[in-house]
Parts: C-alpha cells; structure tokens; sequence
C-alpha cells in the first residue's frame, strides 16, 4: 500500500432550496473539499472536509493538502493510518501555523482518505475495520427541516413531514430573538407530539444572560439538547448554563483536539459530545475523543461535516454514539450514500468510508483546486 500521489478536489453542491441560514451564516452550496490518496498497487482512497463552498478559502486547503501534507506522505506505506496522522500533526512546516482550521481540516481529508483505502484494501466497510457492528440501527435525527430561514409556517409542516417519514428525532435552528424562537419551539413541540425528540441549536450566537432567559421559556417543551448555546470556547460559560438549566447542553463541531473536549467533560459543560471528523484531524482523533466521552458516560451524537458519509460507519461501530445528524444535501454524490429508511441509517455495504464521489459528482460539481 505504497503511496504514489496525493492530490486535492473541490466539489460544490447545492443545499436544499435555493439557501438556508441558520443564527449567524446563509449558504446556497456545500462544499467537499478533499483529497484522493492513491497507491502504486492501484487503489484510490477519497476523504473530505466540508466547507460553506468558498471558493478562495477551499483553495487554502486544496494547497495545504497538496503543498504542505502530501510531500510528507509519498512513498508511505498507507495503511500506517496512525503513524501518519502523527507524521501529520507535527510536520515541522506547519509548526506554529497549524492545530486548528486549515491545517487540521486538511488533515481530516486525508486521514479519512487512509480510512477508506485500508478498508477498501480489506474488502470491508468502514464500519467493519472498526471493530464491527456494535448495534443493529442507528437512529436519524433531520437538521434540514429546522433552518432559521424557514418561515414558521412552513417550518411547522416540515417537522410534521419529517415525522411522517419516520424520523423519531428533529433539530430546529434558534438564535434569532428570544421570543420568536420560543414561539417556533412551542409550535413544533405541538405538531410533532410527545413522543418525538426535539433538539435546537444556537450556533454560538447569544450570550450566557440570553441564554438562561430562553431556557426559563423552553424548559417546558421536552428539549433533547440546546446545541452551541454559547460561543464555543468558552468553557465556563457552559458550564454555569448547565448548571442552570434542566436542558442538556451539547457542543463539539468547532473543537479542533480531544484536548479541548477533555476540558469541557472535565468542567461538566456539556452532556451531549459533537466531534467531527470533518473538522478535527479525522477519524483517528474523533475516535480518541468518543473513548474519552465514553469513559465519562457521556453520548455521543457526531456532528456532519461529512453529511453523515463518514459518521454512520463511526456511529454503527462505536458504543458511545447514540444518535446522528441526517442532512441530504450531498449524498447522492457518493457510490454508498449515508440514506435514511424509516428514520435509521441503512448499514453500509460497499468496501471502504463511503466517500467516493460518483463520475455524475465530478462532473456536475467540480470546481478548480487554484
Ligand atoms: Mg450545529
């Protein structure tokens, strides 16, 4: 499993609707910002970060990916998965430059791209390399119904139609006014009954004060957790708000190391775990932090960054992950998309993560690496 090249790709997919927005961004496409691994025996691995499809910052990644990782990986043996995610995290060029953002959203490219060629080299799914399958379903939950862009209404009938569908869980977007999203809250937590879980989501808007005010309303809605209530470094702020709620906090998709998760378990700011592979280094890191969480006994609900393309596998193989974010926007782009029947990710059937982009992908969505 030699390397032989390592090159960079850009894909930009439309989100459903023309655009969606949630507390603090409005995006129209999704970007799959990746790397493709191959080796001189002839196999090709893929791995992606997911981006707001920017076109100059994808291609900041594109070249850390193809000047800064690569020179590091030809000629390596690829199924030495963890020496390199080492090799990676402390390449002596990036030194001071990187362990958040660019340099670490490249990384997490190419280690899911290692993920997929030793899979695939084994003849196996993901999920099956990790150990295997740990239960027989995981359950969705549908973000795509819940933008803040949605007009009440119709935000209303779409958690009905999510429920109709199957889905036993859905996520709804605040962060706008305190008022107005204690009105939408109460109008979904009607529509879709007792029996459904109902989680929301901050975005890292508010503030501590804003915060407790909307808790003091939402307590009485069944809330499955409150998602990025505050801005998401600050681990003392957590903390005192989930001392003064009954609502779970949840948090993780802006935490680039497991070291940052660890300070949030330690402080008990959180209660619900969000890595992402797409955001922190990879799977090997989020791995790291879901064994953490668990010796915590805390859940874990992936955030996706990847759509769930990589997640489903983690989620099917590891014992902390109990439920997973389902948005459509880009799996029709994969060989294996991560879909949903009756409100469960089907289990994952071809060899590797899932992340190999279909030729109709590449030709409908490709953009230009710079
Ligand atoms: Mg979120």
């Amino acid at each position: 499993m030699k390397i032989k090249a390592v090159k960079p790709f850009v894909l930009h997919v439309p989100v459903t609707g023309s655009q969606i927005a949630d507390s603090t961004h409005t995006i129209t496409h999704w970007g799959v910002v990746g790397a493709r691994i191959d080796t001189e025996d002839g196999l090709s691995g893929y791995g992606f970060t997911g981006t707001h499809s920017h076109l100059p910052s994808d291609q900041l990644i594109t070249r850390c990916i193809e000047t800064c990782h690569a020179p590091l990986l030809v000629g390596e043996d690829a199924s030495d998965v963890q020496r390199l995610w080492l090799k990676l995290a402390r390449n002596p060029a990036l030194q001071w430059i990187g362990r958040a953002g660019i340099t670490t959203l490249s990384q997490a490219a190419i280690d899911i791209a290692l993920w997929d060629l030793k899979a695939k080299a084994e003849g196996v799914p993901l999920w099956k390399l990790l150990g295997g399958q740990v239960r027989d379903k995981v359950r969705a939950y549908n973000t795509d119904i819940g933008w803040l862009s949605i007009a009440d209404d119709l935000l209303v009938q779409g958690a009905r139609r999510a429920v109709d569908q199957g889905f036993t869980g859905i996520k709804i977007k605040v962060g706008s006014t305190v008022e107005r999203d204690l009105r939408r809250l109460e109008a979904v937590r009607r529509a879709i009954g007792p029996d459904v879980t109902l989680a929301i989501d901050g975005n890292g808007k508010w503030d501590l004060a804003t915060c407790l005010r909307f808790c003091r309303g939402a307590e009485p809605f069944d809330v499955y957790w409150f998602e990025e209530p505050l801005w998401y470094d600050d681990v003392k702020g957590h903390a005192e708000l989930a001392r003064a709620t009954r609502i779970p906090t949840a948090l993780g998709e802006q935490l680039y190391t497991q070291d940052a998760f660890s300070e949030f378990f330690s402080q008990k700011a959180i209660h619900w775990v969000q890595p992402d592979v797409t955001r922190m280094g990879g799977l090997t890191e989020v791995w790291r932090v879901c064994e953490t969480a668990h010796s915590f006994r805390l859940p874990v609900a992936p955030h996706a960054g990847d759509m769930s393309q990589v997640h489903v596998h983690l989620s099917y193989a590891h014992p902390a992950c109990q439920v997973l974010e389902y948005i459509p926007w880009i799996k029709d782009c994969f060989t294996d998309p991560a879909d949903v029947v009756d409100g469960y990710f089907s289990l994952p059937q071809l060899p590797g993560a899932g992340t190999t982009p279909t030729e109709a992908a590449w030709k409908q969505f490709q953009k230009p690496v710079g």
